[in-house]
């Protein structure tokens, strides 16, 4: 009779309804965090915002209520996307899993288009992807209306929804269109989704897309699954590569994985260089020609253990559930940017990497490109003091994790899953060094009436006597050869902590040239201690992380590795599994995932029913695959 009353009694059935959906089309047991509240909701027409880390489990948030509804004999769910490149694998998952779902985009041809259309009028539809501009078209809109009219349009799904703020970092202008949803077929629920979480970004979606009624969903953004691992620069290719051998090469190959460079020309050089070392690994820039660009996209979806070498042009709404690192061979500009690129990694929740190297050069050439951009000088504030953000969270020594998710707003314990909690780094005092150092770049700017760059401040602080040294005459400086002590990687080590804590500055003109910032005073005057992280040759964590990751990336459901005949079973439904997908022209983890493979080659089904509760196996992949999969184990049994 209240309100309430009225709204709890739909949702709890919704929710029933919605979990039958889940066994029977996805083949999973249960909703994920908050996916439970959200289909509820949803399912029984209301609006909502979801905010939601990649990962997270987002499509499930509209696929459920989406058949939930055409059930209920509510029509068609409309689902805009930005991403013309990736519908087709999307829908194909729907169709795999015996959904009616169809896209409409510029791919098509008119003919084809038509058709989906047809179908769309005729009932015969429960999802239909589309883009945005064609979704706003006045012809289309008159279809919706006809839909709407007769009461048969059930849901509008809004994907990446930070798309329509110029605050996101994907902005579409196209998205603003999409106000028209709301004005013009009311009643018709409206869910946004995205993985944006800041606040500025969260209030623009609401004023833009009219959702001041929806209710907000904001999940937790940490990713438990994935180890954050932040190194120092040496040789980067050289640390890459053994990263990549030590923790995620086997006999039999490589995992997939993606490597972001800061250039297109470096993209060419590390992905040859990773070639050369017998890797598989393919460009993706902005450069290349969109065809080659598509064909390489295609070809990382589709084929297993591929390695991306990429600018930040790749990588929006790639959602391959099982690329096992995200590499940075350079520091991205800002947190933001990194925990979007790294969170591309793990989406199926099994364990995986976030690796990044990062040195002093890094923060330079970053600071040179803020201060050379024609922003306004406010602007470029605020880039460098995320820029910041991110070198303190690399000097860090304590939990990357509990600093990554404060830097969200999220209040966390130690994790226990990254670099720092592994292998707690050793700190030595270095306060007198950094005091060395601080006076050094003092007195070298005093005596010569300009500043100097970090390889000179180092030579003098080391007593070497480089020309340049001679030239200025800086060997009689009092600070000549007072650090001989310690090396040079120990005093770019230092050089970056006092950065990170704005005692130093680095000013583009005259080039990079080092000055005392605020805090070097406290420092200087012994008030403020500095600690120092003690320099070890291993890589942090690598070699305890790759055994751990060894293991479990061959485990069974109950966490024991997989004995070799059932290592040979997987082995086997992998390649049946490639067949079917290059059969479809869909990637292989559209037909199953491998944790699915894995619980199959240890669970050794011999029947149709032994297939029973196996996660991701719905009825229709039951129908159409399980006797070919229980023929591909009989080998094994
Ligand atoms: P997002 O769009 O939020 O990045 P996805 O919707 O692609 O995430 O889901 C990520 C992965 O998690 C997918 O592989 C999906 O099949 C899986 N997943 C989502 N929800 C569940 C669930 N309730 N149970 C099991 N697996 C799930
Ligand atoms: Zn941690």
């Amino acid at each position: 009779m209240s309100e309430t009353a009225i709204d709890i009694a739909p949702g709890s059935e919704v929710l029933e309804t919605s979990l039958g959906v889940l066994h029977e089309v996805f083949g999973y047991d249960d909703f994920r965090g908050p996916q439970a509240e959200i289909v509820a909701h949803v399912g029984a027409g209301g609006d909502a915002l979801v905010l939601m880390p990649t990962g997270g489990g987002k499509s499930l948030c509209y696929q459920v209520p989406a058949i939930v509804r055409e059930r209920a004999g509510q029509g068609l769910t409309v689902v805009v996307s930005p991403l013309i490149a990736l519908m087709h694998d999307q829908v194909g998952a729907l169709i795999e899993a015996g959904v009616a779902a169809a896209f409409l985009n510029s791919s098509l041809s008119s003919e084809d288009a038509q058709k989906v259309e047809k179908q769309m009028l005729r009932g015969e539809l429960t999802l239909l992807y589309a883009a945005p501009e064609r979704l706003t078209t006045p012809r289309f809109l008159a279809l919706l209306d006809s839909l709407h009219e007769r009461g048969k349009l059930g849901l509008f799904a809004i994907d990446e929804a930070h798309c329509v703020s110029q605050w996101g970092h994907d902005f579409r202008p196209e998205y603003r269109a999409l106000v028209v949803l709301h004005e013009r077929f009311a009643g018709v629920p409206r869910v946004a989704l995205t993985a944006t979480a800041d606040d500025l970004t969260r209030a623009d979606i609401v004023e833009r897309l009219q959702l001041q009624g929806a209710r907000t969903f904001i999940s937790s953004f940490d990713r438990p699954n994935i180890r954050y691992q932040l190194v120092e620069k040496k040789d980067a290719t050289t640390q890459l590569l053994r990263f990549i051998r030590d923790e995620h090469g086997s006999a039999a190959g490589h995992d997939a994985g993606i490597v972001y460079c800061q250039s297109r020309r470096r993209v060419e050089e590390v992905a040859a260089m990773l070639c050369d070392a017998g890797l598989t690994a393919l460009p993706y820039h902005a450069g290349l020609d969109a065809a080659v660009r598509q064909r390489h996209q295609d070809r990382f979806l589709r084929e297993e253990g591929l390695i991306m070498v990429a600018t930040i042009a790749f990588g929006m709404g790639i959602d391959k559930p099982d690329v096992r690192f995200v590499a940075h061979l350079d520091m991205p500009k800002n947190i933001e940017g990194y925990y979007q690129e790294t969170g591309r990694a793990g989406r199926d929740g099994e364990p995986a990497n976030a690796w990044m190297a990062y040195g002093l050069q890094d923060v330079v050439n970053q600071r040179r490109m803020i201060d050379e951009s024609p922003a306004a000088d406010e602007f470029k504030q605020v880039l460098r003091g995320k820029l910041d953000a991110l070198l303190t969270l690399a000097e860090a020594s304590d939990c990357r994790r509990v600093r990554l998710l404060s830097y969200f707003g999220e209040a966390s314990q130690p994790c226990g899953n990254c670099d720092n909690c592994l292998t707690p780094p050793e700190l030595h005092d270095a306060t007198e060094s950094a005091r060395k150092l601080l006076s050094c770049i003092y007195r070298v700017q005093q005596a010569s009436g300009t500043a100097f760059g970090a390889g000179h401040i180092m030579d003098i602080l080391r007593g070497k006597l480089t020309e340049k040294v001679t030239q200025y005459g800086h060997e009689k400086l009092s600070t000549f050869g007072i650090g001989a002590d310690l090396s040079e990687t120990q005093w770019r080590a230092l050089l970056r902590q006092l950065i990170a804590r704005e005692a130093v500055a680095v000013h583009d003109a005259p080039y990079n040239t080092l000055h005392l910032a605020d805090a070097a005073r406290d420092i200087l005057k012994g008030q403020s201690p500095v600690w120092l992280k003690t320099l070890s040759d291993k890589a942090a964590g690598s070699s305890r992380g790759s055994r751990q990751r060894a293991a479990r990336a061959t485990a069974r459901d109950d966490g024991q590795p997989l004995s070799l005949s059932e290592r040979e079973c997987l082995e086997a439904l992998k390649t049946w599994r490639a067949g079917v997908a290059r059969e479809h022209n869909l990637p292989a983890f559209v037909i199953f995932h491998d944790a699915t493979l894995r619980a199959i080659a240890s669970r050794k089904p011999e029947t149709l029913a032994d297939l029973d509760g196996i996660a991701g196996i719905g009825q229709k992949k039951r129908e159409a695959y399980g006797a070919d999969v229980v023929r591909v184990v009989s080998a094994f049994v």
